[in-house]
């Protein structure tokens, strides 16, 4: 039995819901928009990376011998390429698996990290949170080594909420984003699409009071942002009324692998990219005039904006 209201609407949400949650959403509006919250809504990915997902993985994983490669590939993955925005586990093994190539790193710490094992739990599961991770390494106890990968992700996981808690605190949305917010929630059903803990979630969306603009908050617990929008969209909206709102090629992805609308927020340029939406991108979706050379002309200029190739890598 569920016991979260089917609707969540114009409400302080103070618990996080159940996948079910999702799917029982019902439409009160013609549109359904899915909004992404860090780097998107809050302009936190610098802060949250930088002072505490980076600190973290270096002292968990013991990059100390190798910290300056270790804090450029943790930021390149995780800000400045089109991997930003990856699930915090999914991270790990793409920064590790960066690392492991560089020549400088396997020379400082004498070795490559297997990470085998986190690979294997991640291809087990979509709700790829703490909690869960917590009860995959009890259910395997008795085979992992003391030094097991897992063991050392959950610690860093434990490490990086406790420094958001401390750190990240009186980071406003953009404004941009506040009034779009505001705008979009009058003709759309608006729900939060993350992969940050659902606590960190209500916290910071309620700390600013634009929770009211939401119907549903789905964040890591709830699987994947495209099991978010496929759950909650269904098919209870018309085609072309769906549109997920993100920084992240990941959330293209999300959207796209539903065949819904995606609208980019450009890193670096996220006030720009709000009132773009606010001036042509609402308007346009509302019109059904969105789909087409309007959103390609976006796609392309973000897509454009991130990059592949780290930069230790020189090409001759
Ligand atoms: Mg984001």
């Amino acid at each position: 039995m569920e016991t979260e209201p089917k609707n969540i609407h114009r409400q302080n949400i103070q618990r996080p819901v159940k996948q079910q949650a999702l799917k029982a959403l019902r439409p009160e509006k013609p549109f359904l928009i899915g909004v992404d919250s860090d780097g998107c809504v809050f302009d936190s990915m610098e802060l949250k990376h930088k002072e505490c997902f980076c600190p973290a993985f270096i002292d968990c994983f013991g990059f100390q011998a190798v910290g300056k490669p270790a804090r450029e590939t943790w930021e390149f993955v995780n800000l400045y390429s089109k991997t930003r925005g990856l699930n915090r586990f999914k991270a790990v093994v793409e920064a590790i698996r960066r690392l492991n190539e560089r020549p400088e790193v396997r020379a400082g710490l004498g070795r490559v990290i297997a990470t085998d094992e986190l690979e294997t739990w991640i291809a087990s599961e979509t709700r790829l949170s703490e909690t869960v991770l917590g009860q995959y390494i009890q259910a395997h106890r008795n085979e992992l080594q003391s030094d097991s990968i897992l063991l050392q992700t959950l610690n860093w996981s434990i490490d990086v909420a406790e420094a958001v808690k401390k750190i990240i605190h009186d980071l406003p949305p953009i404004a941009e984003a506040r009034t779009a917010l505001e705008v979009l929630s009058a003709d759309a059903d608006c729900m939060v699409v993350s992969q940050t803990p659902c606590a960190d979630l209500i916290r910071e969306w309620n700390e600013h009071d634009i929770t009211r603009f939401t119907r549903i908050i789905a964040g890591q617990e709830q699987g994947t942002k495209s099991e978010h929008l496929a759950l909650a969209a269904g098919d209870k909206y018309a085609e072309n009324h769906v549109l997920m709102i993100g920084d992240a090629p990941g959330d293209h992805q999300a959207a796209a692998e539903n065949g819904f609308l995606f609208f980019p927020i450009v890193p670096g340029r996220e006030r720009e990219s709000w009132g773009e939406l606010l001036n042509q991108g609402l308007p346009r979706l509302f019109e059904g005039r969105y789909a087409g050379a309007y959103q390609d002309s976006l796609l392309t200029a973000f897509h454009d904006s991130l990059p592949e190739t780290p930069p230790w890598i020189t090409h001759s």
